[in-house]
């Protein structure tokens, strides 16, 4: 099987959140100095007329398609979700450096990537982290020790049926530190359409900014209704 997958060419940064100490309206204190660089920052706009088409193989998810128990957790500026799973859950090729695992979910509304100039309503992340690290902060110090995995959302009249573990129980982490068990399936969460995205090496959207990460971004964008958003 042949995946298509469009490759941008640019080198980007990326900034990692260890902390509650940074918010998003001071952008220029964030802290870290790779931050404040303006060349290599991620999120970036997608701009289709730019990129190289490149072949690759296809992704291989493993244990994605389960029932996991999972904890939702309000950071302080997202809303994570931790899996608990007893086998590491996995994804490789796609033109992937190596075997990542998945650390956490998270989202961003509205979209922090656009795409040939447009923003969506809301932003998934799959975070992994190459196998061979004991934990993400020991990978976040080596290039291609993180990969992030992004699903947009775009507005639409009918609710994403997927999304209702977490929609149905974000009233109970409306406040920082709240968390709160939930059950999910994380293979729902990816789009229909995997054999299309967008690639570019970046860095991670919040403090400390580490460079390094490889960047997926699906082009097949998926739904969410207005009052799913809204109860975001
Ligand atoms: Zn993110």
């Amino acid at each position: 099987m042949i995946l298509s997958g469009i490759v941008l060419s640019i080198i980007c940064v990326i900034s990692v959140s260890t902390s509650h100490l940074w918010n998003y309206q001071d952008q220029y204190y964030w802290p870290g100095d790779l931050c404040s660089k303006i060349t290599n920052q991620s999120p970036i706009d997608l701009v289709e007329s730019t990129m190289t088409i490149m072949y690759l193989k296809p992704f291989v998810f493993t244990n994605w398609n389960k029932v996991y128990d999972a904890e939702l957790l309000n950071d302080g500026h997202s809303i994570d979700v931790y899996l608990r799973y007893d086998g590491p859950i996995t994804v490789e090729a796609g033109g992937l450096p190596g075997l990542y695992k998945l650390h956490q979910i998270h989202f961003h509304w509205p979209s922090e990537h656009t795409i040939n100039g447009r923003r969506k309503a809301l932003e998934q992340h799959f975070v992994t982290y190459q196998h061979q690290y004991e934990s993400i902060d020991d990978a976040k110090k080596h290039y291609n020790g993180i990969a992030v995995i992004g699903v947009l959302y775009k507005l639409s009249a009918q609710a994403n049926e997927n999304l209702l573990p977490i929609v149905n129980n974000i009233g109970k982490v409306k406040n920082f530190e709240n968390s709160t068990m939930i059950t999910i399936n994380p293979s729902k969460l990816l789009p229909r359409n995997l054999r299309k995205f967008y690639r570019y090496s970046g860095s991670l959207t919040t403090p400390d900014c580490n460079e390094g990460v490889v960047w997926t971004i699906f082009s097949d964008v998926d739904s969410i209704s207005p009052q799913q958003k809204h109860r975001h």
